[in-house]
């Protein structure tokens, strides 16, 4: 290798950079075409010239890339014009010319044919590639057809495919399971025939059509079917519309998951909601509702008839035969009440022994009493449970109102104060309503319930009226007169209540309260009045007499109010002390010995057992207004023959005597000729304020000038 030679290769180098592309660096390059230069050298100098030489050197240009439109060209031109300058003097017998020429003319067939190959090679790795491309989507193609198949036959929902014309075209394997029928079966089946239900909504198939008209894309909906063998089948089912490549509305595909278990489930749990599971009737739940969708509507001339009914003497078959033919009993009536009220009327059970009927669309009270006839009928057979033959009756209360005036909760408790009122008129029969008896009685029932939070409140408030000495006609004491401001009812006097707070219990609280509002008051007045104040007579009713605690209430209170027990006298009737417990006795026995003043209130109007007065320890005697009644009448000498012998006895058991309801001039002469001590009622003054009571304290002489009349 010459220092030529390099020269050589890097001239050659410098026209094949200019003509081609070369994916080599300039240094590996010279060496590559010094390799060439060095291959040229040696064949045309051989002693035996290879005319192959030339050509192999042509392949290898191609194979080395040097392939661009210009470098055989400029490559052969060097060649031949240079070529022969490096070989020198070349040996005897050697044509370097030839060879040269041998050389390029070998060169340039060797690098055609080369580049030949080498473009058929890249053609055919063209259209392997193509072949491969086209192999691999064939085999994705069918790889997501096996997908889809896989899908379609092992998917747990039912998946359908139908025409537009509904002709079902395949149904897999679930959706077969689903409806009982063969793939073949399905095929040769349609849409309308397989999924139709009765009880569809209109709607159903309207969207459907909607959807093969391309109006709209897939919907979804739960929806009941028959399957083959006639069973039901619930599904939540979503369709879905497929379109063709012009967006044309192609085919209908359903997915279908069976939720019967679920539906029975719900259902189960509605059923269970709504029904008494004893009887199997509706229950209370489902009479709220149903009342409620009754009302809820326009009410305009519309009726409701109801029927409340209790049966007479349950709890006895209950407690003596035991729970179990208490409840085949109230089977047998409750299947009796479905029979006799057919399909209409609802018919449930509210609990216990109690049953409601609710009849809609009535047209008088009169449908509603039929029915109830009926009921009492189907009633009058004696039920047999086990070796019991047992009669049952019943006690209904009937009702039956315009929608418009009345409400679930007003119609539902008028119908059970009715049956209540059924009951006490002797069992066995119906009542029908009556709103004036029902007024009262739901008056009478809000009242109870809400007085024990009314006392809380302060609701309640006293009034005084005086009770005067007919001897001087002094104010010498006050009677206290409880009211109730009632948010709703206004004032109310205690005959509206007292009754009421005894039955409840809530006259306790009350009483308490009473006591210590009035001996408050009774220290104002000793504040103010000093001895001049009055005594305040308190009622008691006979419930409180029972109470332990009164003895320690009544001591506390006159302690809290720094007063003497005789400026307080209590009122009782004699009734409270009737009866064989000696409880009250002894209570009363305890209160006079605290030196409390004690008053036998109303006397007249009860027993008037003289003899018992004699034990009883008594400051007063209060004769009832019915004596003053009675003075004033025409036969005014016989009662007041009376009242006279009632005031000597009283007089000789040492208690004063207080003449209650004195109005006129007349009553009060009289009371006075007969030697009664004081008096009360609104001659001298009705019930007032404790400041219409200061006032008469302010006054010199109150009463003074009130004269009886002459006799
Ligand atoms: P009572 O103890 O006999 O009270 C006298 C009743 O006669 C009062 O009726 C009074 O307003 C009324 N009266 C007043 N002046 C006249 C009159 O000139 N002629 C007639 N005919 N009556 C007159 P009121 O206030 O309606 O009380 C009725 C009853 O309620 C009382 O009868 C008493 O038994 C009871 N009561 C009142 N307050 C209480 C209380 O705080 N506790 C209890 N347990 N009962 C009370
Ligand atoms: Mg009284
Ligand atoms: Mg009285």
């Amino acid at each position: 290798m010459t220092v030529h030679h390099e020269e050589f290769a890097q001239r050659w180098a410098e026209a094949i950079i200019s003509t081609s592309y070369v994916p080599i660096g300039r240094r590996v390059l010279d060496e590559r075409l010094l390799g060439f230069v060095t291959q040229m050298v040696e064949a045309a100098l051989a002693v035996e010239f290879d005319p192959a030489a030339g050509r192999q050197l042509g392949v290898d240009m191609v194979a080395a890339h040097f392939t661009g439109t210009e470098t055989l060209r400029e490559s052969l031109a060097l060649i031949a014009e240079e070529l022969p300058a490096l070989l020198g003097c070349a040996p005897p017998g050697v044509d370097a010319a030839g060879r040269v020429a041998q050389l390029v003319a070998g060169i340039a067939a060797g690098y055609a044919s080369a580049l030949r190959e080498r473009s058929l090679d890249e053609q055919d790795a063209i259209y392997r590639a193509g072949l491969r491309a086209r192999r691999q989507a064939e085999q994705a193609l069918a790889d997501s057809e096996a997908k889809f198949r896989a899908t379609f036959t092992e998917a747990a929902i039912g998946i359908g495919i139908a025409d537009l014309d509904g002709n079902i075209l395949d149904a897999n394997p679930a959706m077969q399971k689903m409806f009982g029928y063969t793939h073949e079966e399905f095929t040769q089946r349609n849409v309308y025939q397989t999924m139709v239900h009765p009880d569809d909504a209109p709607s159903v198939w309207e969207t459907n059509a909607e959807m093969i008209r391309g109006e709209r894309d897939h919907f979804r909906l739960e929806k009941r079917y028959y399957r083959s063998d006639g069973d039901e089948i619930w599904t939540n089912i979503s369709v879905s519309l497929v379109r063709d490549e012009d967006g044309a509305p192609a085919y209908q595909v359903a997915l279908l998951e069976d939720v019967t278990e679920q539906r029975r489930l719900r259902d189960k749990l509605e059923y269970q909601a709504y029904h008494d599971p004893l009887t199997g009737l509706a229950n209370r739940q489902r009479v709220t509702e149903r009342l409620g969708q009754i009302f809820a509507g326009p009410a305009g001339q519309r009726r409701v008839g109801l029927c409340f009914l209790d049966l007479d003497g349950f709890k006895v078959v209950n407690d003596s035969l035991g729970h179990d033919v208490g409840d085949e009993l109230l089977k047998t009536v409750a299947s009796r009440l479905t029979r006799c009220c057919g399909s209409g009327p609802l018919v449930a059970r509210m609990g216990g022994d109690e049953f409601v009927i609710i009849i809609e669309d009535t047209t008088c009270v009169a449908d509603v009493a039929a029915l109830a006839d009926q009921v009492q009928a189907t009633m009058a057979e004696p039920i047999r449970v086990g070796d019991h033959e047992l009669s049952v009756t019943a006690s209904i209360g009937v009702v039956e109102q315009r929608v418009a005036d009345t409400d679930p909760d007003a119609l539902l408790q008028a119908a059970d104060i009715t049956m209540y009122r059924a009951k006490a008129d002797g069992k066995a029969r119906y009542a029908m309503y009556d709103q004036r008896r029902n007024d009262n009685v739901v008056t009478r029932f809000t009242l109870s319930a809400t007085m024990l939070a009314a006392v809380e409140r302060g609701e309640f408030f006293l009034e005084y009226q005086p009770l005067a000495a007919l001897a001087d006609r002094s104010l010498c004491g006050v009677e206290a007169l409880v009211r109730w401001r009632h948010p709703t009812f206004g004032v109310l006097g205690p005959k509206r209540f007292i009754d009421l707070a005894a039955e409840s219990g809530t006259i306790v609280q009350l009483g308490r309260w009473v006591l210590a509002r009035a001996c408050q008051q009774v220290r104002v007045w000793q504040d103010a009045f000093g001895a001049a104040a009055p005594f305040v007579s308190v009622n008691l009713a006979p419930r409180q007499l029972h109470e332990p605690a009164l003895v320690g209430d009544v001591t506390q209170i006159l302690l809290d109010n720094g007063l003497e027990p005789s400026s307080l006298q209590l009122e009782l009737t004699e009734q409270a002390l009737m009866g064989d417990d000696t409880g009250p006795l002894t209570m009363l026995t305890k209160l006079h010995g605290l030196g409390v003043r004690i008053a036998l209130d109303d006397f007249g109007t009860g027993y008037w057992n003289l003899p018992h007065l004699r034990q009883l320890p008594l400051h007063e005697l209060k004769l009832a207004s019915s004596f003053a009644v009675g003075l004033q009448s025409p036969s005014h000498l016989v009662d007041q023959r009376i009242v006279a012998a009632l005031v000597d006895m009283a007089h000789a058991l040492e208690l004063t005597v207080t003449a209650e309801g004195i109005e006129t001039p007349l009553q009060l002469a009289r009371f006075g000729a007969v030697g009664c001590d004081a008096g009360q009622g609104s001659l001298f003054a009705p019930p007032g304020t404790a400041q219409q009571i200061d006032a008469l304290l302010q006054a010199a002489s109150p009463f003074g000038g009130l004269s009886g009349e002459s006799l």
